[in-house]
Order: structure tokens, then C-alpha cells, then sequence
């Protein structure tokens, strides 16, 4: 039977899936490379918890290496940064190439820092998860305790990240100010019902909420917003709309606005049926989804379900993406909001508690003596 190569770029939740499935039922006649920048991938739902102090640095982490040995799939260390869509062959930073039958992108997204004069040089940006880990353990372990920390951008990941970080604080016996730029208003994407919460949970737990205020400089001093104001602050995070990684553009695949790769419902591209993109750095033709974890761990069934059908020259099925999701939103103090479509919301410590649970079953899948 013929050999064909899969080429997974990138670990995200979606490819972490197809390596297990395809442990568990290996495909004859295919092999999978997994290429990813980094061996420990994160897991974003628990980053929160992380760093609010609940779960340690390798609770929120899957060991990349060690899931593709168990997996039988092949690791390459190493940072995509083209296609060279004619030869089949992905071009690597060292200058390495490798060479294709199917390509599939799982690559994620990072803020874009483009619209914020000076953010590239004094904020933090919330992705790369683990530059932001880095940055913030920098802060924490800081002879002087931040006094003021600003976070910019009012999304679910912003808000949970400022009421883990006065959770985080709290342990370390300090009260900085700690605030939220929003835009026009915070969580937009969620309900009512939730957003109403959401204040509730900010003005609970001591952090300013500062909408509308949109940032249009940051320096080493602090922010000023597009009315000329100036806000102070020693640490400035930034969580704002995102973009795909910028090396798309060359490959000559359709993108959406934000540089996502534009993928039919069968989630292979609409420009070359050979490749395959999933998760955040993807764009469903025709389909306004907002970006989030969710979706692409719900893309991983239908992912592997089409790549077996292309290693069989069948042909591909159609992904139905579901329009709502449960949301879960930690606030920090051993309780969480969760909410779905237009009104439902709920709160408590036993939503948490399920959250938790949610979380750590996922990643158990792909823990050491996990089978596979
Ligand atoms: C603080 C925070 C909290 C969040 N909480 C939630 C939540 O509770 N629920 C939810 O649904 N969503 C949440 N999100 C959103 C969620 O993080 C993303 O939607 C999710 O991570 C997207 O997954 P992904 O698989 O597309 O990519 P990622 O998880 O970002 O994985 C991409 C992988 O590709 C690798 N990679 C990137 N470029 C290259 C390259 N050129 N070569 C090789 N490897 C590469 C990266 O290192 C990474 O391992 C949160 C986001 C943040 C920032």
C-alpha cells in the first residue's frame, strides 16, 4: 500500500486529538509527522487556574514528545514558516524542508499588536501562552510588587486573567489597582445574563472596570487611551483581537480578514484540497464563529475522520459546527460563571468545581499512562 505522509504543523487541542486516534487506530498505509516550535503545548481552559495558583505549570501542559512516542508518530522539532505548495513541502526556520502527501495547520493564533502604538515593546501579550507564563513569573517573583497592572482588551480571556491575577496577589499578601481597558464593553460575546455577572464578579473582587476606553499607546509608564488620557501602570497585558500567524500570506491560500486559512465545511482549504487547517488560525467559508478553544476540540472527530477518508481516497465529509457553546468563565475565588446561547447563566462554586472537572478529564487523555 502506497505511504502516505501526514504532516501535522503545530500541537493544538485539535492535533493533540488526531495523534491519540491514530495511536489508538493506526491508519495502513499512512504515517504522521507532528512538527510543533515547542514540546510542552498548553492548555488554555486552565491557564486561569494556573495563574491564580490552583494548578501547577505541568498540570496545565501536555508533554508533545512524549504523547507522539506513545502515539507512534513522528516528532520534528522545529518552527513552520512556509509552503512550498507546488513540491508539497513545508518549509522549516532552519531552512529544512519536508515533504508532504497531506498537510494539516493547527497553529493558533496570537493579540495583534499592530493597532497599539509601542505594544510590541513595553506590553505583555497574552499569547504565546508561554511567553505570557514567563513574563508573569517575572512579575511575581519581582523584588517590587507591581502597584498597578492594566489589562487591555475586555474578552472572556482578559477578564479571566485579571481576577486570576488578584487571586494570585492575594497570596502574595499584596492589592495592586488592578483594571480592565474594555473597548466599548466587557465580554461582548457573552449573553446578558453573563455580562451582568461578569461586572458583579469584577466589582466583587476589586477590579476596575474602564469602559469605553480604547488604548491607543502603550509606553513604559503606562497606557493612554484614544481620548488622550493617561493611565498609569509598571505592567500593561494585552488580550485584544488577534491574528493569524503572519507567514500565511505567503503560502498563496485564501485568508480571512484576520489571516486565518479559509477552509471549506470539510475543513481542507479552499485554495488546495492538500491541506488542512484547524482551530484558531482557521476560517470556516461563510461561517462568522468567534474564535475559541471549544471549537477547535470539537474539530478534532471530524478532522480525523476526513484525513483517514483522504488517506483512503474517499471523499471528504462535512463538518457541522455547532453556532453556541458552553462558556465557563473562572472568577478566581473558587467559583465560575457558565452560560450558553442567548440568556442562559449560571454561578457558583459547584460550576468550578465542574469546570475543573471538565478540564482535568480532558487533559487526561493525553497524560503519561493515558492509553495510546
Ligand atoms: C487566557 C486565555 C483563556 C482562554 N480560555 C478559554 C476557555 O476557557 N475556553 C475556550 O474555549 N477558549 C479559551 N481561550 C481561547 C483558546 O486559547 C484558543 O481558542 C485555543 O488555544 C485555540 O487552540 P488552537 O488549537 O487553535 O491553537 P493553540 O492551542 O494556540 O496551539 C497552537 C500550537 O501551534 C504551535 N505553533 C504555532 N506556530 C507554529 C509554527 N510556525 N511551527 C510549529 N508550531 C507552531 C504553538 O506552539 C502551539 O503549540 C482562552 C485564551 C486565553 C488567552
Amino acid at each position: 500500500m502506497a505511504d502516505h505522509h501526514i504532516v501535522l504543523v503545530g500541537g493544538g487541542h485539535t492535533h493533540v486529538q488526531v495523534l491519540r486516534e491514530f495511536g489508538d487506530r493506526p491508519e495502513p498505509g499512512a504515517r504522521l509527522t507532528l512538527v510543533t516550535d515547542r514540546v510542552m503545548t498548553p492548555y488554555s481552559g486552565m491557564l486561569p487556574g494556573h495563574v491564580a495558583g490552583v494548578y501547577s505549570r505541568a498540570e496545565m501542559h501536555i508533554d508533545l514528545e512524549g504523547l507522539a512516542k506513545r502515539c507512534g508518530v513522528a516528532l520534528c522539532r522545529g518552527t513552520a514558516v512556509g509552503i512550498d505548495r507546488t513540491r508539497r513541502e513545508l518549509l522549516l526556520a532552519d531552512g529544512g524542508r519536508l515533504a508532504y502527501d497531506t498537510l494539516s495547520l493547527n497553529l493558533g493564533i496570537t493579540p495583534d499588536l499592530s493597532g497599539i502604538a509601542g505594544a510590541d515593546r513595553h506590553a505583555i501579550a497574552v499569547k504565546p501562552i508561554s511567553g505570557l507564563l514567563d513574563q508573569l513569573d517575572r512579575l511575581f517573583a519581582g523584588e517590587v510588587v507591581p502597584r498597578r497592572i492594566l489589562m487591555v482588551g475586555g474578552g472572556p480571556a482578559g477578564v479571566e486573567i485579571a481576577l486570576a491575577l488578584r487571586t494570585r496577589f492575594q497570596a502574595l499578601a499584596a492589592q495592586p489597582w488592578i483594571a480592565i481597558a474594555a473597548g466599548d464593553a466587557v465580554t461582548p460575546s457573552l449573553n446578558p445574563r453573563m455580562q451582568q455577572r461578569v461586572r458583579a464578579a469584577l466589582a466583587r473582587r476589586d477590579v476596575t472596570l474602564l469602559a469605553p476606553c480604547r488604548i491607543a499607546e502603550i509606553h513604559a509608564e503606562g497606557a493612554v487611551d484614544t481620548t488622550g488620557q493617561h493611565i498609569a501602570a509598571d505592567a500593561v497585558i494585552v488580550s485584544t483581537a488577534a491574528r493569524a500567524p503572519a507567514w500565511l500570506a505567503t503560502t498563496g491560500l485564501r485568508q480571512a480578514a484576520d489571516g486565518s486559512v479559509l477552509t471549506a465545511d470539510t475543513l481542507a482549504s479552499v485554495t488546495d484540497g492538500a491541506i488542512f487547517a484547524v482551530g484558531d488560525c482557521a476560517a470556516i467559508e461563510d461561517d462568522r464563529r468567534e474564535k475559541a478553544g471549544v471549537f477547535a476540540v470539537r474539530q478534532g472527530p471530524p478532522l480525523i475522520a476526513n484525513l483517514r477518508r483522504r488517506i483512503r481516497g474517499e471523499p471528504l465529509g462535512p463538518y457541522r459546527a455547532q453556532r453556541d457553546y458552553l462558556a465557563i468563565l473562572a472568577t478566581g475565588d473558587g467559583s465560575a460563571i457558565a452560560g450558553r446561547g442567548r440568556w442562559l447563566a449560571v454561578e457558583g462554586r459547584w460550576v468550578w468545581r465542574w469546570k475543573d472537572w471538565l478540564d482535568r478529564s480532558f487533559m487526561a487523555r493525553f497524560a503519561a499512562g493515558s492509553p495510546g
